[in-house]
């Protein structure tokens, strides 16, 4: 949590519809980004293999063969479940970012954030009344 900076949004969200848990790569949360991709692809277990193969097909071919993939069928409906998860990164990424602008613009206004756990703290103590920890660091700035 040192170095928060500003994050993108809509950034976020179209780096997540490119490929699922780019969003949280560029926001640098790369556990999270890396759960998202796990989720996507433990989705496609409740997708049948021929849909899924048909999907991978169409994606290869559009690369190598851009006019092949409009005479070819995919069975989106049966995709669904990849979707939800796809979708649900892209929202993921974009409230993350959101969420992490505000900590930047508290931390610009003045609001002390523990450095351990994030919470807001008060301004009278010197340590962190949620996790405990020892902030005389800072305040001997
Ligand atoms: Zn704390």
């Amino acid at each position: 949590m040192a170095q928060v900076r500003r994050r993108r949004p809509w950034i976020a969200a179209i780096l997540g519809f490119i490929f699922t848990g780019f969003g949280h790569v560029y926001l640098r949360r790369w556990l999270r980004g890396a759960g998202w991709i796990v989720a996507a692809m433990a989705s496609s277990f409740f997708v049948p293999q021929t849909a899924v193969d048909a999907a991978t097909t169409a994606v290869m071919t559009a690369f190598t063969n851009p006019q092949a993939v409009q005479s070819m069928t995919v069975p989106v409906e049966q995709l669904l479940p990849i979707y939800a998860v796809m979708a649900a990164s892209i929202i993921d990424a974009y409230i993350i970012a959101k969420m992490n602008n505000q900590i930047v613009e508290e931390i610009e206004q003045g609001v002390r954030r523990c450095p351990a756990c994030a919470k807001k703290i008060d301004d009278s103590v010197n340590f962190c009344q949620w996790c405990g920890t020892d902030l005389d660091d800072e305040l001997s700035l």
